[in-house]
């Protein structure tokens, strides 16, 4: 029987990944909700109406649960158990190409109580239930290889978007009830407040964060600032309770979304960095498990499965992210397509290096799982500088800085992006003192994160290593 776990090494997942003709590895699960054509019924071979195309024995969704629609017709071309399987295998494709869960890890689910972020907590603990029967079932044998263990974040932003505290505690337990819900093994359940960037003394810190974002004049710069802080959380969260993975759920309408945003803002240079797998810039690495995931498929599993989503406290999107929202709805309507090509031409961009899972971390397990990893995506340049990251948004700059602290403000602002500068930093001196004052540390202090990783695998393989005076030459 096959392994569906992401993480097994035994080598039973290799059937997964039959070889082509042409000897190139092909992808197992077949696009759907695309329009593409590879899971319609062969030519001659006729499909009685309402039948699942894929099976071809099923009532397709459209039949069997009337109520749901959407998806760009996927109810009305597979039953609700080949559409499951299908979207699973998009995710588990994803983690096991890209190397992005390994056993030894502790994955931090970022979890807003949407359908998308629900889904990847879903497929998470899936993956994980797999990996804890194969653990089970082999307990006897003498190289048993550990169990990933799983947590989730959900970051609370009343402070900067005040909601009653009555919807904002319900909603709080609706997350709780489902994380708790989930079958063992138990996962551990976070609310980080934005302002916990600062330190733990959050009722002054409250005061500063809220100064900081209503200095920001700009509705979009505002909006993105709060994205870049939400991240800063989320990083901070994960690396204090030694969690080494975050997994995020942005699926393949977002990264649309974000790829046009970012076209508007001017942010070319850094765009392909946030539009992989997987994103090693941070301290603790970010993965996108749902990047092939469009959000009518997600919205569709949550109602075939009953998946229990909780009402989203999140302001609505303002400014150029709240236009290019509607923009992208009206090309989907037009063509159930246009998100994934979005994503396909923007993924043409060169990534880079590090947009590949990182090389820490129990070196061995990795390498294991480096063998397994396949090489779809575009190799990654290596001669882009990357030491270089925007102090605000941490986005790769062109430049580089030579500094370590942005102690002044002109150093704050030679080390933030143009888009940065345009629509978050104030234009006159005075303002940007006083902004400056307001941003947390981790902002105003340049991460060597890529290079610690580096030196980290140097540390951990030294002995493995030649030393000039071994290596046969002297
Ligand atoms: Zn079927
Ligand atoms: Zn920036």
């Amino acid at each position: 029987m096959a392994c569906n776990s992401g993480t097994c090494q035994s080598g039973s997942c290799r059937d997964e990944f039959s070889a082509g003709e042409d000897g190139r590895k092909q992808r197992p699960v077949p696009e759907i909700g695309n329009g593409s054509d590879h899971a319609s019924p062969r030519r001659g071979e006729s499909i009685a109406e309402g039948v699942c195309i894929k099976c071809k024995v099923n009532g397709t969704i459209a039949t069997t649960h009337p109520a749901i629609t959407g998806s760009g017709g996927d109810a009305g071309r597979f039953c609700a158990d080949c559409f499951r399987s299908n979207l699973f295998g998009k995710f588990r494709f994803a983690v096991t190409s890209n190397a992005m869960i390994s056993p030894t890890d502790n994955v931090l689910v970022a979890f807003s109580g949407g359908s998308s972020s629900r889904v990847a907590l879903q497929f998470v603990h899936e993956m994980q239930q797999k990996a804890q029967k194969n653990f089970d079932a082999t307990k006897s044998t003498e190289r048993v290889l550990p169990v990933f263990r799983v947590g989730v974040a959900y970051i609370d932003e009343t402070t900067v978007y005040p909601v009653p505290s009555n919807d904002f505690d319900r909603a709080v337990n609706e997350m709780e009830l489902i994380v708790s819900s989930l079958a063992p093994p138990e996962k551990q359940f976070f609310v980080v407040p934005t302002e916990s960037i600062y330190s733990t003394d959050f009722t002054a810190e409250r005061d500063r964060l809220t100064k900081l974002v209503d200095a920001v004049s700009d509705v979009t710069g505002k909006q993105d600032l709060m994205k870049h802080l939400r991240m800063s959380c989320l990083q901070k969260a994960a690396y204090e309770n030694g969690y080494t993975k975050i997994v995020m759920g942005t699926c393949t309408s977002q990264i649309a979304c974000h790829v046009l945003e970012a076209t508007v803002k001017g942010q070319g240079f850094s765009l392909a960095a946030d539009i992989q797998y997987v994103d090693a810039r941070w301290k603790i690495p970010v993965v996108l498990p749902l990047r092939d995931c469009p959000s009518e498929e997600l919205n569709m599993l949550c109602s075939l499965d009953s998946l229990k989503t909780v009402e989203s406290l999140e302001q609505p999107r303002s400014g150029i992210n709240g236009l290019i929202s509607s923009f992208v709805k009206l090309l989907q309507v037009e063509n159930p397509s246009r998100e994934s090509t979005i994503v396909r031409t923007a993924g043409k961009l060169t990534p880079f290096s590090f947009n590949t899972a990182p090389e820490v971390g129990d070196v061995t397990t990795h390498l294991a799982s480096k063998r397994r990893q396949k090489k779809y995506n575009l190799k990654p340049d290596e001669s882009l500088p990357t030491e270089s990251f925007c102090l605000i948004c941490n986005s790769p700059l062109k430049k580089t800085n030579d500094f370590h602290h942005g102690e002044t403000h002109a150093e704050i602002y030679s080390g933030t992006c143009s888009s940065c500068q345009f629509q978050i930093l104030p234009k006159d001196n005075s303002s940007m003192e006083y902004f400056c004052s307001l941003l947390p540390q981790s902002m105003t202090t340049l991460p060597k994160y890529t290079n610690d990783n580096q030196k980290l695998l140097r540390e951990q393989i030294q002995d493995c290593l030649l030393s000039e005076s071994d290596d046969g030459t002297s």
